[in-house]
């Protein structure tokens, strides 16, 4: 997709004075995507007021540093904000296995579209909040409105290999965000109307299946701190690797 880079100074109906310094982002929503507009992230120190519950049905959160960390610091903030999106979930035990483990994790019971696991894959899917409350902006703003926009039809469910995994970044020592309960690994969609687009299958074909998957790869890398997938490298030929672990990577 072509890219070009503006920046927006909106927050909150107040203009803000932009510096020099300030980096463009590129935070779109689906309406902005196609009228060409980007959004960026606000001046931190100018940022407003948090709101009670952050509004996940508003793509243009992903500005709003301050939200954002709230979200990522606070689980009842966080949680809040998922039940005023509607997500429902269960709360889900803190764990410790060695070095890995999560507390205050969470699993989604139901969201637009539901997460469920790919066969042979762990039924269960703990993630912090965190990782749920950007897998459901991704969802809204990003997976939906292009499967329509490509396929016709919304989606069902978003199949997953997993999220938590007690194990090291393949080829390296250190753990991986899955260790975390901070990372998901997206195999498949299921849309409404039955079909399946598969990370493994359909990434690089030319018709709408690999335009959606390619399209929904780029603008995760949006929402997530890391977004990689089959053109990172063989280890992620068949799924999308997503995570709020902090670092930095969109492959
Ligand atoms: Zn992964």
């Amino acid at each position: 997709m072509k890219k070009t880079h503006s920046i927006i100074a909106a927050c909150a109906g107040l203009v803000v004075a932009l510096t020099g310094g300030l980096v463009a982002a590129n935070f779109r929503t689906a309406e902005a995507t196609s009228a060409g507009k980007h959004f960026a992230r606000p001046v931190r120190e100018l940022a407003t007021k948090i709101p009670a519950a952050t509004d996940l049905t508003r793509y243009g959160v992903l500005g709003d540093e301050q939200a954002l960390r709230l979200m990522q610091n606070s689980a009842p903030a966080c949680q809040a904000a998922l039940k005023a999106a509607g997500v429902t979930f269960t709360q889900v035990p803190a764990m410790q296995e060695g070095e890995c483990g999560y507390r205050e994790a969470l699993e989604v019971k139901s969201s637009l579209a539901d997460f469920v696991s790919s066969p042979g894959a762990p039924d269960h899917l703990p993630m912090t909040c965190d990782l749920a409350a950007r897998l459901h902006l991704w969802e809204r703003h990003v997976v939906i409105p292009a499967a329509e926009k490509f396929l016709g039809s919304p989606v069902k469910d978003v199949k997953l290999f997993g999220t938590f995994q007690c194990r090291t970044v393949a080829g390296m020592e250190r753990l991986s965000e899955h260790s975390f309960a901070k990372a998901a690994d997206v195999a498949a969609f299921i849309l409404a109307d039955g079909r399946e687009i598969s990370v493994l299958k359909d990434y690089y074909s030319k018709g709408p299946k690999g335009e959606f998957l390619r399209e929904v790869r780029e603008r995760a890398c949006d929402i997530f701190d890391v977004t990689l997938g089959p053109d990172y490298n063989e280890d992620h030929a068949n799924h999308l690797h997503l995570d709020v672990g902090g670092d930095h990577a969109c492959r």
